[in-house]
């Protein structure tokens, strides 16, 4: 029987796609090996929120092609998939030639087999891709416009996960809120595309303008009250949640409804509304502390997690100050902090000069780290 080995860098997306790809060995026939350098295909699900991600998928393909050359043996066939295939099939194919096929990320349909790991926790994609324009972020142009999945689609999985015994589920989404509200607009992200043209930071359409405005329960609290009748469900969790769009009704669904995970991820990115605003996040640090200040009155044992980017183009020592001054303020349990990473075709990457030195980046890394994470040595992630 042929072999199969997948090998995933990244997100829980990437996780989550990774076992749809491992569904689809399987449904033809193929089965997982543990050591890749025994497998007949060779899967590599990319990551590119940063150099280092990407580095790191280089890397490995490299040690991969210099074993098989050193052995003497044929090579198995790599096909490489994730949020890398954003440079295009010319660029990769010159960047790592031991590559066979690319995949797009968007074809790992949702509703394909599944091969889960964990028997007691599954992760449910309801949404791929997304429309929002964040100045210094990859997934728009990698995994494309924001498609919600059915909710018949969701409920479908969610009762085959009851019958296979499990309990409890995570919802993915780049931003689960504005699941089934997605606008179309194909045209911007041409016009994002368009590398060859000046692009200015007043033509980066607001994140708001690219979703329609919920009427009545937001669809996204009408799908958790859905699921949450699976008397077998006992724990839901969602991630990722923007704040420019978390809906009141949201918050009294997650404070009546004891299911609902008392986690909450809320990337903020930076205190500073300066930087915020050059970030294209939709939202200033004030709606930001009003949306925790609701969140924390009205669901007591709320937990909230966070994710921030220090060095961005143009943060000062003042703005960072900021950012240092929020996070005393906010408390958040855990925050993945970065350091700005500049991704080729972002808007970030055409408008702004990366300026900040790198040891500097280091510097408030360590500073803002230590504040958010003192208590979490185990979450301290991305040092670039
Ligand atoms: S909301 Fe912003 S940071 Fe998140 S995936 Fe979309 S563009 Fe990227």
């Amino acid at each position: 029987m042929k072999k199969y080995y997948i090998q995933t860098f990244g997100c829980q997306s990437n996780k989550s796609d990774s076992e749809r790809v491992a569904g689809d060995y399987e449904a033809r026939g193929f089965i997982e090996t543990k050591n890749w350098q025994d497998a007949d295909e060779i899967v590599v699900n990319t990551c590119a929120i940063r150099q280092t991600a990407e580095d790191r998928a280089r890397g490995f393909l490299y040690n991969v092609a210099t074993y098989f050359q050193q052995q003497g043996k044929q090579k198995p066939k790599i096909i490489l998939t994730g949020c890398m295939t954003h440079h295009g099939q010319e660029k990769l194919y010159e960047m790592m030639p031991m590559i066979d096929e690319i995949l797009p990320i968007n074809e790992v349909g949702f509703n394909s087999a599944v091969v889960r790991k964990d028997k007691k926790h599954a992760w449910v994609p309801i949404s791929a891709g997304c429309n929002s324009f964040c100045t210094y972020c990859i997934v728009p142009y990698s995994r494309g416009r924001e498609q919600s999945r059915p909710m018949e689609d969701i409920l479908a999985e969610v009762e085959k996960l009851v019958k296979e015994g499990y309990s409890e589920i995570t919802l993915l989404g780049q931003n689960v809120n504005s699941w089934g509200l997605e606008k179309e607009g194909i045209g911007l992200r041409k016009l994002m595309m368009r590398q060859e043209r000046e692009l200015s930071r007043e033509e980066i359409p607001d994140n708001a303008t690219q979703y329609e405005q919920p009427k009545g329960i937001p669809p996204f609290v009408q799908l958790l009250q859905e699921i949450s009748k699976h008397d077998e469900i006992k724990v839901i969790r969602f991630i990722t949640s923007n704040p420019w769009d978390f809906h009141d009704l949201l918050i009294d669904e997650i404070a009546t409804n004891p299911k609902i995970d008392r986690f909450i991820h809320l990337p903020i990115q930076s205190g500073s509304n300066k930087v915020l605003y050059d970030m294209n996040r939709g939202y200033t640090k004030e709606h930001y502390r009003e949306l925790v200040r609701k969140l924390r009155e009205k669901i007591p044992d709320v937990v909230i997690g966070t994710d921030i980017i220090v060095g961005f183009p143009g943060e000062t020592e003042e703005d960072f100050n900021e950012t240092v001054e929020f996070a005393k303020e906010m408390n958040w349990k855990l925050g993945f902090v970065a350091q700005y990473s500049p991704r080729p075709g972002t808007a970030s990457w055409r408008l702004y000069k990366d300026t900040i030195p790198q040891k500097e980046k280091k510097r408030r890394w360590e500073i803002l780290d230590k504040i958010i994470n003192k208590d979490n040595l185990s979450v301290r992630p991305h040092v670039v």
